[in-house]
């Protein structure tokens, strides 16, 4: 009787009692309860983990964008345009940034001193000007962008947007415009020795691995502003 009376008072055979007062039992169904989300964790762990040894070393896409962290494309930096108001009018078809002006002049007058004919070229471009120039002779060339990007900036990665660019060719061997051979010119031999002295400097120069040498492209430096357009190209100079 005091059996049934234990067993009417918490309704539980007491096989099963016994069965339950095993500590080992409680644990593995402990166990067996939780398993799933157990299960879940370790899931989600190990494919963590996988995706980490994965992703960090090897992923080539996290790799380049490091290498990318300057905004380049193509090899190209990005430039806002110059403010409109800070263009002047050189002569026709020739507008470049008022911070240049005087220095741009003052290097054609020195280079006539010593027999020198500087011609200006091309001074600020528009993006706008710049998307024609880029899309329109990559489709009549039959290039690809990367192909076109090593003779040519992207639209709105052109240093001519910033008005502190000016293409030069010398006047007594116009055949030499924005072609290679203008370095065989007594303008770039002249350039070369004396341009630094007016805060010119050659852009793209033969260890550019990304863009075509340029002899005939040179930009200003001879400014705060103009430095701080060009900062992250010098800063990154080296890695060209
Ligand atoms: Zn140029």
């Amino acid at each position: 009787m005091e059996l049934n009376k234990d067993i009417n008072q918490f309704d539980i055979p007491l096989a099963k009692r016994t069965y339950l007062n095993n500590p080992n039992s409680i644990l593995i169904k402990k166990l067996l309860i939780f398993s799933p989300f157990l299960f879940f964790i370790f899931s989600i762990a190990a494919l963590r983990l996988i995706g980490n040894m994965e992703l960090e070393p090897f992923n080539p896409l996290k790799f380049q964008v490091e290498r990318n962290h300057d905004g380049r494309i193509l090899g190209h930096l990005p430039y806002n345009e110059i403010p409109t108001e800070k263009l002047v009018l050189i002569e026709p078809n020739i507008e470049v940034h008022i911070d240049m002006r005087d220095s741009l002049l003052k290097m054609r007058e020195e280079a006539k001193k010593d027999g020198i004919y500087l011609v200006f070229l091309s001074g600020y471009r528009s993006v706008n000007l710049q998307n024609d120039i880029f899309y329109s002779l990559k489709s009549i060339r039959n290039q690809e962008a990367s192909e076109r990007a090593r003779v040519s900036a992207p639209p709105g990665y052109s240093e001519h947007s910033t008005g502190f660019a000016i293409d030069i060719g010398d006047a007594t061997q116009r055949e030499t415009d924005f072609e290679t051979e203008f370095e065989n010119t007594d303008a770039f031999r002249w350039l070369t020795k004396n341009a630094a002295k007016f805060h010119f400097k050659l852009s793209f120069n033969k260890a550019n691995k990304f863009i075509d040498y340029e002899p005939w492209h040179w930009r200003y430096e001879g400014s705060i502003e103009a430095l701080k357009v060009f900062e992250s190209s010098n800063r990154n100079y080296k890695s060209n």
